[in-house]
């Protein structure tokens, strides 16, 4: 029996607080101990990744027990501003020259099914959660400027995915925003993400679920029909498959080389009765370093964020806090004329990303039946949508076309 040293990391996930932690029905009860009842499926982590692991695996008839060290939906998820986009955050331009044109436009490609199967989802079990489809805007800046949007827009076009270049005079009279050019698309959304995380965790416990918390993995070994996974008080579970879905808090078995972890900075205002219409309908993002993003909720909050450092532990310096929240506030102002005031809420958190932008869905090396879904970037819950679909299908011996795009590298 193969058996290996399997602790995460722990980190501190937030710092501040994330207005979504404030919303009804943003988390979900577990239960306190552990049954004997052997389940089909482990699943750890109990964020949007595993919520969407577990629906996808109860849909298909699986018992699924979802393991947590914290209560369900109070890692990353809430801290994330959950705009849902099917824009990867490397161009598609540049994917092409980083992994090859072929596997770059079946990435986009897939990352525009993804939001769409997630807002039929959220639409299909009604959940709660705000989700809303959206256009997107991307703006140039000191990454990209008009031409290569341009170029962007054309390489988007020619694999069927809708994109309008935008030159200066348009951006300026459809949105008042000053800019060398922008790219609008649709096909993106935004949700409530702890809403819309606990609204799937409810149908999967609807079905064949259970949920238990606070349970953290420690350890975990391959068996020949099957796996086993300890537990930090010294219980073994055993099941058919096991799926990490830790986030940022991966196993060391899962590090690679192609992946780190920055600092990021979000905010979300008091309602605004006074905001130009057009933004409560449209997500904005940047092609700058650092970048700004923002979207607004249903109650008219501008929910903001950006400002992304390197360093992994900046975030949690509460002063950086609320010097970041400042300066997103600030260029917030500087773009779009609306002043947020002192921000309702703040917050910062790590943030991983990989080299090529893509995220990695696969087999943990060394193990046939445990799985990792590190919906690793700023679209990380666009990833997880593909990440659960891949796993499922693996879980039911259905490999996916697009699964090598996403494997350890
Ligand atoms: C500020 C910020 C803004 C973001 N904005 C966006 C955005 O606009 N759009 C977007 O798509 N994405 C965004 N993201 C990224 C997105 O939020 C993440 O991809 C997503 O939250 C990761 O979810 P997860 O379920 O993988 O991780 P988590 O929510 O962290 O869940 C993992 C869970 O695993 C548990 N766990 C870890 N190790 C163990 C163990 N050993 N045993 C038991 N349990 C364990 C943890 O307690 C945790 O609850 C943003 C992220 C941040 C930080």
């Amino acid at each position: 029996m193969a058996k290996h040293k399997a602790k995460t990391r722990k980190d501190d996930l937030r710092t501040g607080t994330p207005f979504w932690v404030k919303t009804p029905h943003s988390t979900v009860s577990a239960q306190a101990s552990l049954t004997r009842e052997r389940f089909d499926v482990i699943v750890v982590g109990a964020g949007i990744s595993g919520a969407l692991v577990a629906e996808a695996l109860t849909r298909a008839g699986k018992s699924v027990l979802i393991l947590d060290r914290r209560p369900p939906v109070r890692g990353s998820t809430p801290a994330s501003t959950a705009m849902i986009q099917h824009e990867i955050d490397m161009p598609l331009t540049r994917l092409r020259k980083k992994i090859g044109k072929e596997r770059a436009d079946r990435a986009w490609t897939r990352s525009v099914r993804a939001v769409e199967d997630l807002v039929k989802l959220a639409d299909k079990l009604e959940l709660d959660c705000q989700m809303r489809s959206k256009p997107a805007l991307y703006l140039a800046g000191n990454e990209m400027g008009a031409r290569a949007l341009a170029s962007e827009v054309r390489a988007r076009e020619e694999i069927g995915i809708r994109a309008e270049y935008l030159k200066r005079s348009d951006l300026v009279e459809r949105y008042g925003m000053d800019r060398q050019a922008a790219i609008w698309s649709d096909a993106s959304a935004s949700a409530n993400p702890a809403q819309l995380t606990a609204g799937l965790l409810h149908a999967a416990l609807s079905r064949k679920a259970q949920i238990v918390s606070p349970v953290e993995i420690t350890d975990m070994a391959e068996l020949p029909s099957g796996i086993a996974l300890a537990t930090k008080k010294g219980e073994v579970l055993v099941a058919d498959h096991a799926v990490f879905c830790t986030g940022y808090e991966y196993l060391p078995q899962m590090k690679t080389k192609s992946h780190h972890v920055t600092s990021t900075w979000a905010l979300a205002s008091d309602p605004i009765s006074t905001l130009p219409e057009w933004m409560r309908d449209v997500i904005v993002w940047e092609a700058a370093e650092p970048y700004l993003y923002f979207r607004t909720d249903e109650s008219g909050r501008v929910i903001a964020g950006g400002e992304d450092e390197e360093a992994s532990e900046s975030n949690s310096d509460p002063r950086n806090l609320a010097k970041k929240a400042r300066i997103i506030a600030q260029k917030l102002h500087d773009l779009t004329g609306v002043k947020i005031g002192k921000p309702a809420y703040t917050w910062s958190a790590p943030f991983s990303v990989t080299d090529d932008g893509l995220p990695i869905f696969d087999r943990v090396p060394g193990f046939e039946r445990v799985f990792a879904v590190l919906g690793f970037g700023g679209n990380g819950i666009t990833f997880s949508v593909i990440g659960a679909q891949i796993i499922a299908a693996a879980i039911a011996g259905k490999p996916d076309p697009d699964a090598e795009i996403f494997r350890y590298r």
